[in-house]
């Protein structure tokens, strides 16, 4: 069959490029068949690799490896931005972050002559301002609306976000869309931001202690509405954008459409792994994730011989720092309806998307 339509997934092991890579070769994914080519730093991981994507593998930080391996790839019409990199300061990751992308831009705009769409994925930090600035500068009021102004502070998503409308005022006919998650429920052991990975992680290594799941948070954690996005529900919106005029030029929130209150999912993750489940206690002092599993790393290894599980290391598969980020204080919600108005639909109940992640860090034998 001839694709229809050809995907560049920029940063296919992470949460949501994984993602991508598992609908858009789908037969029924809106505009298939699809021919999909995935790029990340690393050699391709087990757990990514039945996914019938054509696995490149490059660094697109350096522009001579970018050109060297995407300026080839003349058949593509989508490029899918999901994937990001950290630097000590946001002017820094303005910079990277940057590059990055017009490296990416300079070796396929000249050489795809039917490239038509670019989807960005950046997230709510777009309203709060970069983690430099918690605190520090006013974020929007809550819930996040799509249409305000950008705040006063360097953020590298309006980096990317510049360099696309720059992209496209040069091509005539190419559009891009904008996509803003909350924290991501999504399954990638090599993301550099995976929350439920982390409280997976961490659920298993109270079970293999034999220690309640304690809740490493604060009660306005415990306690409020939150709200997330599951990484399938990402992906979909991303793919109603490439298909869809509606979702052509413009920014879209992308959250499950639900909200959820952690003491209920601390007893879903609880009971998946047959661990005591504890609720909040106020008299206990606060001791972060990051701290409560700093000497972890000989037990996790510990677990994955016993288990005979996927080698990892603790390291790589939980990013505890951002799970206690997370866990810090209040989440701040935001609103579908310009998704919705638009024309996408799509949600998912944030219960099961933490069980469906659990499911596949258990088939993918991440933990036991
Ligand atoms: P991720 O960390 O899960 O995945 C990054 C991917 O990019 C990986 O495949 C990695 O191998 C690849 N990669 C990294 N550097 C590369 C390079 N130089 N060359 C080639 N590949 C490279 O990414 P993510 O969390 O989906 O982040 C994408 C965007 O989403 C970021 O702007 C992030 O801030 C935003 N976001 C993330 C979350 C979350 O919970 N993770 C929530 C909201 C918004």
């Amino acid at each position: 069959v001839t694709p229809q339509n050809v995907a560049l997934i920029i940063g296919v092991t992470g949460i949501v490029g994984n993602s991508l890579a598992g609908i858009l070769p789908v037969s029924d994914t809106p505009g298939g068949p699809w021919k999909v080519y995935g790029v990340a730093r690393r050699p391709r991981p087990a757990w990514n690799a039945d996914h019938p994507v054509h696995y490149i593998q490059c660094d697109v930080s350096d522009s001579k490896d970018t050109q060297t391996k995407l300026s080839p790839l003349t058949d593509i019409t989508h490029i899918f931005w999901v994937t990001w990199a950290n630097r000590p300061t946001e002017s820094e990751c303005c910079q990277i972050n940057g590059a990055m992308f017009q490296n990416v831009l300079d070796a396929v705009t000249p050489n795809a002559a039917n490239l038509s769409h670019i989807c960005i994925q950046t997230g709510h930090k777009h309203y709060i301002g970069p983690f430099e600035a918690f605190g520090k500068i006013k974020p929007h009021e809550t819930p996040f609306v799509e249409d305000v102004p950008r705040l006063d502070a360097p953020n590298f998503y309006y980096t990317l976000e510049d360099i696309a409308f720059e992209a496209c005022k040069n091509k005539p006919g190419l559009t891009w869309s904008v996509h803003r998650p909350a924290v991501i429920f999504g399954f990638s052991p090599y993301s550099m931001m995976n929350m439920l990975d982390s409280l997976i992680v961490y659920a298993a290594i109270c079970k293999h202690e034999n220690a309640p799941l304690k809740f490493p948070g604060t009660k306005a954690a415990w306690n409020c509405y939150f709200v997330a996005s599951d990484a399938d529900l990402i992906a979909e919106q991303q793919i109603w954008c490439c298909v869809d005029p509606n979702g052509k030029n413009e920014a879209f929130n992308c959250s499950n459409g639900d909200v959820f209150k952690w003491k209920r999912l601390w007893k879903v993750l609880a009971d998946k792994f047959e661990v005591e489940y504890e609720e909040f206690d106020e008299n206990q002092e606060y001791v972060s994730l990051a701290e409560r599993m700093k000497d972890k790393g000989p037990v996790w290894d510990d677990i994955v011989k016993k288990n005979n599980l996927t080698v990892t290391k603790l390291e790589e598969v939980a990013t505890f720092w951002f799970a206690d980020l997370m866990f810090l204080g209040e989440c701040m919600l935001d609103n579908m309806n310009k998704s919705k108005e638009h024309g996408f639909f799509g949600f998912r109940n944030s219960e099961n998307s933490l069980i469906s992640v659990i499911d596949k860090m258990k088939a993918h034998k991440i933990v036991p």
